[in-house]
């Protein structure tokens, strides 16, 4: 079992450090929140004063923060930075969503110093981060995603090599701009169908069995009580919020400019969740996308 410091206890940080305590190791955690560093505590985590003291002795150092410039400032310019104090043999991972052209720069300042850094980011939601069910996506050179691959599948179940560094980022983020179009596409038809007098679950049953079918229809129905135990039947509260998925769709377009690589589908949904963040639903679940079109 490894000696792993876990930084970063937020919504999916909190549960994938638990579910690493739960394998059996030893994890040592830390956040900027002493309540998130509790909670992971009470369920058998040690606490650490600081990200450095979460690190320094660690096999595995990973982190689960809210975007690049916080990746950044912990490796490499902050006033204590990680680079400076992890072990040499030590495998840093970063799970956050980030974007790719820091992952990569991270990546080659590790590889400056020795160190060895690689991509993780996930998918699933904090549901899957409490289950254990995460996707992971990792961008690595084969021989750390074989390190890393055990570690990972303690907080995952499908583990994915996507390429060499920055590579998981990449795959994140067109996964997640395919979703938001998915999700809008969906909440588009439904809307459509209700406004022309359908029931909205009738509608939902026949386009799963017809040509329109799609993940939000199967799992994450967007419209309300269509679908028990999803956010759109309560509230849309939990779940991923509007926020993140308008971070992802920026993340997106940033590589769809540097690529060169045409995006007027995720340019549009970027432009819909900006509409819909602006009028105060940043918090709520993306399916919430639902009411722009029945506003
Ligand atoms: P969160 O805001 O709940 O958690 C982030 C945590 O990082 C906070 O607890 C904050 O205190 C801590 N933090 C920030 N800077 C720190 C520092 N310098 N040192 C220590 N702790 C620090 O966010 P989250 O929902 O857990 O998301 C984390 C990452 O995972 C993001 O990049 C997000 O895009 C990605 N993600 C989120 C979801 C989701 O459904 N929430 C799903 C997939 C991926």
């Amino acid at each position: 079992m490894a000696v792993i410091g876990f930084i970063g206890l937020g919504n999916m940080g909190g549960p994938m450090a638990i579910n690493l305590v739960n394998a059996g190791h030893s994890v040592k955690v830390f956040d900027l929140s002493s309540e998130a560093i509790k909670h992971v505590v009470t369920k058998g985590g040690l606490a650490a004063s600081s990200a450095v003291e979460a690190a320094q002795e660690s096999d595995v150092v990973i982190s689960m923060l809210p975007s690049g410039k916080h990746v950044e400032g912990l490796y490499v310019s902050s006033s204590q930075p990680l680079f400076d104090v992890v072990k040499k043999d030590a495998l840093i991972i970063d799970s956050s969503t980030i974007d790719a052209a820091t992952a990569k720069r991270v990546c080659e300042i590790a590889e400056q110093r020795g160190l060895s850094f690689v991509d993780a980011p996930v998918s699933g939601g904090v549901a899957g981060a409490v289950a254990g069910t995460l996707a992971i996506m990792v961008g690595a050179t084969d021989a750390q995603f074989a390190e890393a691959k055990p570690i990972l599948l303690n907080m995952g179940q499908n583990i994915f090599h996507a390429g060499a560094s920055g590579a998981g980022q990449i795959a994140k983020c067109c996964n997640n701009m395919l979703l938001s179009v998915l999700m809008a596409g969906t909440a588009e038809a439904l809307n459509m169908g209700v406004k022309n007098g359908l029931d909205p679950a009738v509608l939902s049953q026949i386009m799963l069995q017809s040509s329109g079918n799609n993940w939000a229809l199967q799992k994450y129905n967007p419209y309300p009580n269509v679908m028990e135990g999803v956010p759109s039947s309560n509230g849309y509260q939990g779940g991923f919020q509007v926020d993140l998925m308008y971070k992802d769709l920026g993340l997106a377009m940033d590589i769809s400019h540097q690529s060169g690589s045409p995006a007027p589908m995720g340019s549009q949904a970027k432009s819909l969740y900006s509409m819909h963040k602006s009028k105060g639903n940043g918090a709520l679940d993306f399916s919430s996308i639902m009411q722009l079109y029945q506003d």
